[in-house]
């Protein structure tokens, strides 16, 4: 099998390494379950994206909602990216990495009044705004501040993005983004409105798309949605296609990041709309195939139907099996010479929901650490405290150096905050 994750993700004779590290010592020196990220594959991601634009008006935002550790965003800020947030949390973090507020977006169907306050103060390139309501309280709260708020409204195209019902955002039936037949009456009204300045458009069909089709049927969506806002008189500078690009968990094979976007740019040419300032929203395919979550095997359970293979790591520390019933490969950091037998790999969470993987073919022994692959999106950025347990250390592997990132939560930090009855 190759590797989600190569060639940054390699076998050195039994060994897996990540970039110049072996992950069996790096669980030795941090313990685990634990989260590696390599630096140079989250760049090698970006590397297509960047290419592909060279000679447009571009911003790329990364959506830290897919790992948003503190030196994953500084190093996506030094590649020269902006970001997509979506809570007054991650706008905290973002500026607490040092970002400037003029290269963040703020997109979410939820926005308090507070959180737009924070992004106002801050001075946030734009607000994704998703519904005609949060229109009207944007402007009052930028008028109250004594502010213009930028905006940009999301558009539900009513694309499927064939993806898996969770992460599919684009349809009519989602809770996403203004309906495409009130798109043009809304961004009459945002126009009308005090305190709000209309400088774009945006839409995000989904997550963890495979085929360019549903991307162009947007975009041919949005453009039509363009030509008649702008025959209003409304001009719109900027086109925000979302993010969405999906990576090989096991046998996807997605286009690469180039590739979609060349086939968007060559539609945006033909209709005429080359020239305009474009704004994309990875997050996954920034991230995903960047990061491992290492995992020690505590116990090896026969079962009559079925044998458990019961390790250190749970669904508080990766969701997306227990959620969306997502395939991630699970191989071992150190390859034994044995015959493998297939186990369910679960944790110690209390739920039949705690799987990791179904039926995986493994040889492995008590003590030996199993890598989950495909970790760097999505993982420790959905991670809970259920049980009461930490969550997990995170690692940035730069080169051959590993750097903890992030240190691994104790016990006494998850009710610091709570008190006893007096
Ligand atoms: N932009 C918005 C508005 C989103 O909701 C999401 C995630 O669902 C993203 C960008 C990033 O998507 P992905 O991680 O699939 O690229």
């Amino acid at each position: 099998m190759k590797l989600p994750g190569a060639p940054f993700l390699a076998y050195r004779g039994e060994s897996l390494h990540l970039d110049g590290c072996e992950l069996d010592a790096l669980a030795d020196r941090f313990g685990t379950p634990l989260y590696v990220y390599s630096q140079a594959a989250m760049l090698a991601a970006l590397a297509p994206y960047q290419r592909a634009l060279v000679g447009r008006k571009h911003l790329i935002c990364y959506a830290m909602k897919a790992n948003s550790n503190l030196a994953v965003l500084q190093t996506f800020a030094r590649a020269g990216c902006g970001f997509d947030i979506v809570s007054g949390g991650e706008l905290a973090r973002v500026l607490a990495a040092g970002v400037s507020a003029d290269r963040v977006v703020f997109s979410g169907v939820g926005k308090t009044r507070e959180e737009m306050r924070l992004a106002l103060r801050a001075g946030v390139k734009c607000f994704n705004v998703e519904s005609e309501a949060e229109l009207e309280v944007l402007s009052a709260v930028a008028v109250q501040e004594g502010r213009q708020a930028p905006v940009s409204l999301r558009v539900n195209p009513d694309v499927d993005a064939g993806t898996h019902p969770y992460i599919s955002t684009g349809l009519k039936a989602n809770k996403f983004g203004v309906a495409h037949d009130r798109a043009v009456a809304a961004y009459r009204r945002a126009a009308a409105l005090p305190g709000l300045s209309v400088i774009g458009i945006d839409c995000h069909i989904g997550s963890q798309i495979t085929e360019i089709a549903p991307y162009l049927d947007a975009l041919d969506r949005v453009l039509d949605l363009v030509e008649a806002i702008e025959a209003q008189g409304i001009a719109l500078h900027h086109l925000d296609l979302g993010g969405g690009l999906g990576i090989t968990y096991t046998d996807e094979t997605p286009p690469a990041a180039d590739e979609l976007i060349g086939a968007l740019l060559t539609r945006l040419d033909a209709r005429g709309h080359g020239h305009r300032m474009l704004m994309f929203e990875p997050g996954r395919s920034l991230v995903g195939n960047a990061g491992v979550l290492l995992t020690e095997t505590l116990y090896l359970k026969p079962g009559q139907e079925k044998n458990f293979c019961i390790v250190d790591a749970a669904m508080n520390d990766l969701m997306r099996p227990a959620m969306y019933e997502a395939t991630m490969a699970i191989v071992a950091c150190r390859r034994r010479d044995e015959a493998p037998v297939t186990y369910d790999v679960v944790g110690p969470v209390c739920e039949s929901g705690d799987w990791l993987g179904r039926a995986r073919s493994l040889a492995v022994q008590p003590g030996d650490r199993l890598a989950v692959l495909s970790a760097g999106a999505y993982g420790m950025s959905m991670a809970s405290n259920y049980n009461t347990r930490g969550r997990a250390a995170e690692v940035l592997v730069v080169g051959d150096e590993a750097h903890l990132v992030r240190e691994r939560e104790q016990p006494a930090e998850l009710f610091r905050g709570e008190r006893l009855l007096p």
